[in-house]
């Protein structure tokens, strides 16, 4: 007879129920693993044979078939082993009746019996509740991720013979009650608070305006002007992570191994600054056994790539895709895979090669024609997705000797960019958007009304900058944001010309 017992598989966020259909011929003793097993599970062969004997149990002397299905899904990793290992000690009689259809083994088995931890288990469990699945067995080591959703049970072991113990109604097995608002309700510290920062207030308002309506920017400065700790506490000024949220960051980071027993829920928005050195792979994402990369990391956080005008242009370019459409996709031969990428872009350059182009107190030895160069390494279609383009200046005598009282925080900044979230949240709430920064020009025609005196100053700044019809939508956005930043319903010409100033010149 046939045994069949559950587990599961995850490709890109797609959860998949395994079936794990076990039977023995008489014959020459071995283990046979069929349904497009990669390395990994070829190599649980072995795995599951010292596993059960250093258990105690007696692996069967017949040859033993294993078949994991759907056959078309290509499966990778070591998830399956404990699901693999039960079933076999059910087919020798060890284990007695149970569930095994609602029921599903997540784990990789050591050569001892004990169960290693998995990546992807809350992502999984999340979803098995919807394929009906009851009860989900984990290694110990995941089961504070995986006790984060409330529909399914939960339960951790440590080893296989734990499981079977369990199975026979002989052991309870450890059940844990995870409450994520405990979670989200610790004070959140970040590394650098906009108090920390000592002058900066024209880019300090411009990141305030960058974080309330979620816009891309391109801070160019000389080295030294803090570009870099402006970008570091920008991630302080975003408003909290909402339960939503939470949850998917923690898929993502469970699918990428980075969660540790400490922090089994991602409570914070995350702050990704790559290095231009990084593989592409590292960036993007991908690779043979495909994982997300630096901008699914950073989803509904921040991605700060410091002089990026260094990073390839191959990778600069892939990066278009996901800043339209906040997600991005890889393609491999046989699957592609989806992951979300919805980031806000911090970008950081120096104005020209020797990075003294418009300082005020050191000579920039560059020729025009190197500036212009060195500033076309970014590409127009690039630059059309950054709404916000920044000067950073050096710091004047007067701000350095300032003893910075008086100066805001973070969290009072913070507290203005949550108003003008709620504010864009409720005017599109029929829109499926979020923020200005994602208005298609069809919506900004709808949200980005102005008056007739408004519509004069536009048109001379159209005619003064030479914008085009990109960089006049992007205007508009901006000066909607300004405007719900002080709460105003209709865009005047303060907020035009305030916008002006956000623009490359
Ligand atoms: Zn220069």
């Amino acid at each position: 007879m046939v045994i069949t017992t559950k587990s599961a598989a995850i490709v890109g966020l797609n959860v998949y129920s395994i079936n794990i259909e076990i039977d023995t011929i008489n014959s020459i003793p071995q283990v046979l693993i069929i349904g497009l097993p990669d390395t990994a599970i070829s190599e649980a062969k072995e795995r599951l044979r010292l596993a059960i004997k250093n258990s105690g149990y007696s692996f069967p002397s017949t040859k033993v078939v294993i078949n994991l299905a759907p056959a078309d899904l290509k499966k990778e990793g070591t998830n399956y082993d404990l699901a693999m290992a039960i079933g076999i000690l059910l087919k020798e009689g060890l284990i007695k009746d149970f569930d095994f259809e609602s029921t599903v083994f997540l784990g990789e088995l050591s050569l001892d019996g004990s169960i290693r931890p998995i990546n992807g288990v809350l992502p999984i469990v999340c979803d098995l509740s919807r394929l009906g699945i009851k009860k989900v067995i984990v290694p110990i080591d995941n089961l504070q991720e995986a006790s984060f959703i409330d529909d399914i049970e939960v339960l951790g072991a440590k080893n296989l013979s734990e499981v079977v113990e369990f199975l026979n109604n002989n052991i309870e097995l450890t059940k844990i009650k995870q409450n994520i608002e405990t979670y989200l309700n610790q004070k959140e510290d970040f590394n650098v608070d906009f108090s920390n920062i000592k002058g900066q207030l024209a880019a300090k308002k411009a990141l305030e305006i960058a974080a309330a309506g979620a816009h891309n920017v391109l801070m160019s400065g000389s080295a030294g002007s803090g570009k870099t700790l402006l970008a570091k506490a920008f991630v302080s000024i975003l408003p909290p992570l909402n339960k939503l949220e939470a949850i998917e960051l923690t898929k993502i980071y469970s699918i990428a191994g980075l969660l540790d027993r400490k922090n089994p829920l991602i409570t914070k928005r995350p702050f990704r600054s790559p290095h231009h050195s990084s593989s592409p792979t590292g960036i993007i994402g991908g690779g043979s056994n495909p994982k997300p990369g630096d901008i699914t990391l950073a989803h509904r956080g921040v991605l700060f790539l410091d002089e990026m005008v260094e990073f390839p242009r191959s990778t600069l370019e892939v990066l278009r895709q996901p800043l339209e459409d906040n997600v991005v996709t890889i393609s491999r031969a046989a699957v592609s895979v989806c992951y979300p990428a919805n980031f806000i872009l911090i970008g950081a350059m120096n104005p020209c090669p020797c990075g003294n182009f418009g300082d005020s107190k050191k000579t920039c030895t560059c020729s025009e024609f190197q500036i212009n160069r060195y500033r076309s390494r970014l590409s127009g279609p690039l630059l059309d997705r950054i709404d916000i383009q920044l000067r950073i200046q050096r710091l004047n005598e007067d701000e350095l000797l300032n003893d910075n009282t008086n100066v805001e925080s973070s969290s009072q900044i913070r507290q203005r960019v949550i108003r003008a979230r709620e504010i864009q949240l409720e005017r599109y709430k029929n829109e499926g958007i979020l923020t200005n920064s994602e208005l298609s020009p069809k919506l900004i025609k709808k949200y980005c009304k102005i008056d007739d005196d408004t519509k004069n100053f536009l048109k001379q700044a159209i005619n003064k900058f030479n914008l085009s019809a990109r960089s006049y939508d992007r205007l508009l956005k901006v000066s909607r944001t300004i405007a719900d930043l002080e709460d105003k319903k209709d865009i005047n010409i303060t907020h035009i010309a305030q916008a002006l100033q956000l623009r490359d010149n």
